[in-house]
């Protein structure tokens, strides 16, 4: 059985998520609500526990369906592990005709696509019924863990899909949107950081290194960097924490 427990959601950036070893790699994210519980029915976890024992007796699944849950309290608990061979909890259910093009394309014919290479988060929440302007405590906390995933895995918000695309349900309730989810995702991404830009001098060469600014350092890619200076990076040693940048026309020792 795997440990479930509530992570603030900067623990659950900062320390679950890298630790995790996706087994086919993340290509794209699903939103999903609980339906029940709904927002008023969370205990804690209790809730979540109830959550896992349905999917386990009553659907008779391996464990508990999602990768995270996100709960009114604005914690997120840890769920299914991304190493396993089936996650997300998005089997395309739906006849291919009736699966938007953008998700037919990346899936077909492989109907359990997004359980392999997606990462789905459940809301607690009903968003058939409850409203989401202002924006409840666990849809925010699912749109942030989303945003740190499209981010950590360089994902585009239009990778993220709602459950609804592939089956016949509201999941994750009709008064969320695709483009409304995208939206909003991509406001909690971190962008590269457009008020920076590193030139080469002379002849004012701008390179392409995703410069930003973050707590008053400034970081870049090395690699593009070090190559526009004519430098080659020899990466080969990363395992031992080495990187090496060499000169072009120093001659290999
Ligand atoms: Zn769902």
């Amino acid at each position: 059985m795997i440990e479930i427990r509530a992570y603030t959601v900067s623990d659950f950036i900062e320390r679950y998520l890298p630790a995790q070893q996706p087994r086919y790699g993340i290509k794209a994210t699903v939103l999903h609500h609980t339906y029940r519980p709904r927002a008023k029915d969370y205990t804690g976890p209790i809730s979540i526990d109830a959550i896992r024992r349905y999917h386990i007796h009553n659907c008779g699944w391996r464990d508990i369906g999602a990768n995270a849950y996100a709960a009114p309290d604005g914690k997120v608990y840890n769920a299914r592990p991304l190493s396993w061979n089936n996650y997300a909890h998005a089997h395309i259910s739906k006849s291919w005709s009736h699966v938007p093009a953008d998700v037919r394309e990346l899936a077909y014919p492989d109907r359990n696509w997004l359980n392999h290479h997606g990462f789905g988060i459940e809301t607690i929440g009903d968003f058939d019924e409850q409203a989401i302007d202002p924006i409840p405590p666990a849809l925010e906390v699912s749109l942030r863990v989303l945003a740190a995933v499209h981010t950590r895995y360089k994902l585009a918000p239009e990778r993220l899909f709602l459950h609804r695309d592939v089956a016949y349900k509201s999941c994750p309730g009709n008064r969320i949107s695709r483009e409304w989810a995208r939206r909003e995702v991509s406001k909690r991404m971190e962008h590269p950081d457009p008020t920076i830009r590193i030139v080469l001098l002379p002849g004012s060469q701008p390179v392409a290194c995703n410069a930003a600014i973050e707590n008053g350092v400034t970081r870049c890619d090395l690699r593009p960097l070090a190559e526009s200076l004519g430098c080659e990076v020899i990466a080969d040693d990363i395992a031992a924490g080495t990187v090496y940048v060499r000169r072009a026309d120093t001659p290999a020792s």
